[in-house]
């Protein structure tokens, strides 16, 4: 079968990536579980401070939907349980110590798992805390637990039930700077298996992508009835709406999900040892990193340990890719879904008459820059902005980047109107949120939070 072939996107090189070589930082001290990425969690504290927990149990979950829970990565002593503005809870931290032991939630041989059936395998997912990894598209949040009916809001209304449709494994990391999941992959060829076998009873369909000319991982470990496709190495060819859009588009009430290959191989350690796994591959990258390359680190490592953080040394930390991710303070943790950390500089100096200049050492798809016209270019990020954000100029090249067929310029217009209506009917809900229109808009437009902010209003709205 042919490679699937995005349309806009881009294969970005960049400078200051993480190396395929990997470190051990397993020994630490403390560890954090931070709810960052579950916008507008409300967080029910189940443990208090200086209470002991056990590997597995569970520290809080989402008041709104309790099958969200977050559980503790290690075993330990709570140190403390940290808020941020209005009570929002910024993370809880654990004095790390493994002979507390850790919740046995049962195994499953490889051969059994096939056969536990879907209400089994989610409701194991929900106790070990795993089901916040299912990440739903096009709707924000986490995906709906098959079968669960939905509560009435409080004025009596029953909201439309939504349908897990499908779920979406990444087996590429095309945004920069973000781990290779092929290193998680290595030599856990079977755990990565098991956790298919459970992932395949959550939804109907089961679609594994995998970077076109590599192999492809499931028929490596043996697991069939995975339907599995190469898909042409440029970003944002990783996130789920791009493979959605694709391979087989939603109906009106289903959602899809995406999981990485880590998340399966946590679903797939809790199956076959039935405890949760204290080991992630993350990776260092950016600028100002200390080392540029990848880490065998416990799930929850701080900032501190990862990456040499401190308080006062005036860096930009961001979770995730230099795309999507999240900036964090550096006192923070990595969060259970983040695959990468980028360091840069803080690059606060801005050029006079900057648009007079031929941007030689600008990075720039757009023919504006004398870089737009070099093949091959390699990349230097920085977080400077280069300008103020300005009117749209109607150039187009928002259009020309979007991989679902967007276009972004008239999509933010009507979100910024609160139109719902010409919202959808311009496609919004197949936004993916890469953030690619913002990067190539001359004009700065924050094109990609305008529709973010869109999509949270329809939510809202029903
Ligand atoms: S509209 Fe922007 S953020 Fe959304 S998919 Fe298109 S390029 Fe990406
Ligand atoms: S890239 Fe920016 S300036 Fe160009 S059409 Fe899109 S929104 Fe307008």
């Amino acid at each position: 079968m042919e490679a699937i072939r995005i349309k806009g996107g881009h294969r970005f090189r960049l400078k200051h990536g993480p190396q395929s070589e990997v470190e051990e930082r397993l020994d630490v001290e403390t560890v954090g579980v931070s709810p960052r990425g579950h916008h507008g969690l409300k967080a029910k504290m189940h443990v208090k401070e200086g209470e002991e927990v056990k590997a597995g149990q569970v520290l809080f979950h989402d008041k709104k939907n309790p099958d969200v829970k977050f559980t503790a990565p290690s075993a330990g002593t709570v140190k403390e349980i940290e808020y941020g503005p209005r009570r929002v809870l910024i993370s809880v931290k654990i004095a790390v110590d493994d002979g507390k032991g850790t919740v046995d939630f049962g195994k499953v041989d490889r051969a059994a798992i096939a056969s536990l059936g879907q209400e089994k395998v989610v409701q194991k997912l929900i106790d070990a805390g795993l089901w916040e990894r299912l990440m739903a598209f096009p709707s924000p949040g986490v995906a709906p637990v098959p079968g669960k009916k939905a509560e009435p809001d409080e004025h009596g209304n029953v909201p439309e039930l939504k349908v897990l449709h499908a779920v979406y494994v990444s087996a590429l990391a095309t945004e920069p700077h973000q781990a290779d999941p092929l290193i998680s992959l290595e030599g856990n060829e079977d755990t990565f298996a098991a956790g298919l076998e459970a992932v395949k009873q959550l939804a109907p369909k089961t679609w594994l992508f995998f970077e076109k000319g590599k192999k492809v991982p499931a028929k490596a470990s043996g697991v069939t009835g995975v339907q599995t496709r190469a898909i042409a190495n440029k970003y944002p060819a990783c996130e789920t709406g791009v493979q959605v859009f694709y391979t087989e588009r939603l109906q009106k009430n289903q959602v899809a999900a995406g999981l990485s290959v880590e998340d399966v191989l946590d679903i797939g350690h809790l199956f076959l040892t039935g405890g949760v796994r204290n080991e992630r591959i993350i990776s260092v990258a950016g600028n100002a990193a200390p080392a540029k390359k990848h880490f065998k680190v416990r799930p929850g490592i701080s900032l501190a340990d990862l990456a040499g953080a401190n308080a006062d040394d005036g860096l930009r930390y961001i979770a995730g890719g230099v795309f999507t991710g999240e900036k964090v303070e550096p006192t923070g943790f990595m969060a259970p879904r983040d695959r990468g950390l980028v360091v840069m500089k803080e690059d606060r100096e801005r050029t006079p008459f900057h648009f007079q200049r031929p941007g030689l050492n600008q990075f720039s798809l757009l023919r504006m820059w004398l870089s737009g016209f070099m093949k091959d270019k390699v990349g230097d990020p920085t977080t400077s902005n280069n300008g103020e954000e300005r009117a749209c100029v109607q150039c187009g090249a928002c259009i020309d980047m979007c991989p679902v067929d967007l276009m972004p310029n008239l999509v933010f217009k009507a979100a910024l109107a609160e139109d719902i209506e010409k919202m959808e009917a311009l496609g919004i809900h197949d936004c993916t949120d890469c953030g690619l229109c913002t990067f190539i808009c001359p004009s700065k437009i924050e094109l990609d939070q305008h529709l973010q902010t869109g999509k949270l209003l329809i939510v809202k709205e029903g």
